[in-house]
């Protein structure tokens, strides 16, 4: 059966050229202004108040737009972004240690396996030191150091400090400083906020993308909502995989639903599986938990060198352990990139080296750090995330190391956007998570937050207005257009409630996970992926048949919420295995057993994939290939030894 068919190449037309330090400069200077008076006419819808889209409305509105903002949360700043623990890179040299814009330039590309756009990455590493300066504007409290000056500390893949933070609560610290400055503007009229509002539906006139269909999730009322511009800032889609360290809420529908409407989905098998974890402990769960990866700082990670070992830590004596990332990454030891410390914690475990229930663990080892600093000084750092640890596990890690493992984190795939942000639908802008843009195959610790803000605070602005320059548009709320779509989405919410079969929303969820987990998660075979369409298109089938959705559309109905996320879910998932089993190379989190070194690395092919995938929607999915060309960072095998 044909699984995909291949279209014609895609461009990123929007990409300056020339000398790539000035890019973004000449982009910017080349953007058309809008007058502050004609600012005040154009109205943004931007969907999400995570750091991305509360950064996004914030300046948006702060320059003189009207904006309307939405969330499905009962609060803007109860964002999934609030959860980030670790930190926020950026390029500002405080430590001297080497660092630059071009050495995170260098690091992203590089730690994104040579497989994201120079362009996008090389303004990243630019914008990045604003970030700081406008966050401590705001009054964020990065942690400082005894002189005053702002800390740093390392995350995986570099060998600099250039990772600001907040103690354990980096994201909710940046989020106050967002959703503060969106306040402002509520306070001030340029912003409309609609929280517990969730966005079923885009809507596209004219081939532009001219509002939402969104439901009142209160009330269960849909209605239409029309604006000059879409911005999507929606986050990721792990979920897809039931379990995974994202919040409860994270789902794919408002992108997934633009990528019907004709937008693009780049890379979508692109997950990051992030290593230190605490590692599930059964059926009862309905998410899993991060242990920041700030911890592999001080932390040493290590099994028992012989396999089957039931010792307890304590009574495994120096010579009897393996700390394997120190003996096989000498160079970054403990701080190698995520994709690299996942896969090797699951070849230990698989060799029988694993700890704790199932095999399922390796330590994540303080102790060192403690005689070496004292408990305080490490209390000091990673207080809140002991706690949370020790009220999770019931262990305590100052004494005992902690058990982890790599879980779902990440998705560096996301709808296809240009150099300017926008979708291949005019008028629809992605930003944050939601896009694909900048970090390749894998991302590199605490450089989301670094690209959610950049996107709100910095580019998009600066892109947007290129666009609403063409603007006002037309009228469109009483076409007929709109009314046949908010009809659909009516329709749909209709099909749910009546299908009153027998099986739950979580039930059809948790199972999708368990096939994504299993053939499309770590590791990634032809054969596992064959299988899992095949099952998800069973599964897929059945739930149209037997989900059960109790109560009615009119009120809060949180079954009938995640009905709709799951049923695009299945989507989703299906496109992120075509996309996983066209791809016949290994690189960063996309790891495929057909394709590796001869010591069990990620062996990549640039002949044949280096370029983004970029899928069209349909019943057979057209995959649009944008070749991938590096004039600075010349692909290479990554090398952490
Ligand atoms: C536990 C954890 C820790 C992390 N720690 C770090 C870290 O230390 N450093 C780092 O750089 N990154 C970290 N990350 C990643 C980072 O937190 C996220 O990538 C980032 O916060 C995403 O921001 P966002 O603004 O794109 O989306 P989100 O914060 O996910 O916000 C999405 C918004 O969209 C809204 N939304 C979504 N769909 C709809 C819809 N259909 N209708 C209406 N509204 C909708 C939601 O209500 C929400 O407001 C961490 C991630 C996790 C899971």
């Amino acid at each position: 059966m044909e699984l995909y068919r291949e279209g014609d190449p895609i461009r990123d037309e929007a990409a300056p050229d020339g000398p790539i330090e000035t890019r973004w400069e000449r982009r910017k200077f080349a953007a058309t202004l809008v007058n502050p008076a004609n600012r005040r006419k154009l109205t943004v819808i931007v969907v999400g108040t995570g750091l991305a889209g509360g950064a996004a409305a914030a300046t948006l509105a702060e320059a003189g737009y009207r904006v309307r903002s939405y969330c499905y949360q009962d609060s803007p700043r109860r964002a999934h972004s609030i959860a980030a623990q670790g930190g926020i890179n950026a390029a500002k040299n405080y430590r001297n240690d080497g660092d630059s814009v071009y050495r995170l330039f260098y690091d992203t590309v590089k730690g994104g396996d040579f497989r994201a756009r120079e362009s996008n990455v090389y303004r990243l590493a630019e914008v990045s030191a604003n970030i700081i300066d406008q966050c401590v504007a705001q009054g964020v409290p990065f942690a400082r150091e005894y002189g005053g000056l702002l800390d740093n500390r390392s995350f995986g893949g570099t060998q600099v400090s250039r990772t600001f933070y907040a103690r354990g609560q980096t994201g909710q610290q940046l989020l106050l400083g967002a959703y503060q400055a969106m306040e402002r503007q509520i306070a001030a009229g340029n912003i409309a906020m609609f929280a517990r509002h969730e966005m079923l539906e885009l809507i596209v006139v004219d081939g532009r993308a001219r509002g939402i269909v969104v439901r009142d999730l209160v009330t269960g009322a849909v209605s239409t909502e029309f604006a000059d511009a879409v911005v999507l800032a929606s986050g990721g889609y792990g979920n897809v995989f039931f379990l995974s360290t994202n919040a409860k809420g994270c789902n794919v529908t408002a992108t997934w639903r633009a990528h019907r409407k004709g937008a693009l989905f780049a890379n979508p098998c692109y997950t990051q599986i992030h290593p230190t974890c605490i590692p599930e402990s059964g059926t009862h769960q309905s998410k899993l938990t991060l242990m920041s990866e700030s911890l592999r700082n001080d932390g040493r990670v290590w099994v028992p060198r012989t396999a089957g070992d039931t010792r307890a830590p304590g009574d495994i004596p120096e010579d009897e352990r393996d700390y394997y990332l120190e003996r096989m990454y000498p160079a970054f030891g403990n701080l190698v990139p995520r994709d690299i410390a996942s896969r090797a914690a699951k070849n230990v475990c698989d060799e029988g080296h694993g700890v704790g229930p199932g095999g399922l663990g390796v330590y994540l080892d303080f102790a060192d750090a403690i005689a070496r600093l004292g408990r305080h000084a490490v209390e000091e750092k990673y207080g809140n995330l002991f706690e949370m640890y020790q009220r999770i596990t019931g262990e305590d890690p100052y004494r005992v190391p902690m058990r982890i493992y790599p879980a779902v984190h990440y998705t560096m795939g996301g709808l296809w956007v240009d150099y300017d942000l926008q979708s291949t639908i005019p008028g629809l802008f992605v930003i944050g998570e939601a896009n694909f843009s900048d970090h390749g195959a894998n991302r590199l610790g605490a450089s989301a937050l670094m690209q959610g803000l950049a996107d709100g605070y910095f580019v998009l602005p600066n892109t947007i207005r290129d666009y609403l320059a063409t603007g006002p548009f037309p009228d469109i709320s009483d076409g007929s257009a709109v009314a046949s779509v908010r009809a659909a989405v009516e329709d749909r919410l209709g099909k749910l409630l009546s299908i009153n079969g027998d099986r739950t929303v979580d039930s059809f969820h948790r199972e999708l996970g368990r096939i994504m987990w299993e053939y499309c998660g770590m590791e990634r075979t032809e054969e596992g992926l064959t299988k899992a369409i095949a099952l998800i298109r069973g599964l897929r089938e059945e739930f149209w048949i037997r989900v059960k959705v109790p109560g009615t559309g009119e009120e809060l109905n949180q079954n009938l919420e995640r009905a709709g996320r799951v049923a695009d879910f299945f989507e989703l998932a299906e496109l992120m295995c075509i996309d996983a089993l066209h791809r016949r190379e290994s690189c960063g989190g996309h790891f495929r057993a057909e394709s590796q070194t001869a010591d069990g690395e990620a062996l990549r092919h640039d002949d044949e994939f280096s370029y983004v995938a970029a899928w069209a929607y349909g019943p057979v999915p057209t995959l649009h290939k944008e070749e991938l060309t590096f004039e600075h960072v010349h692909p290479s095998t990554r090398s952490y030894k």
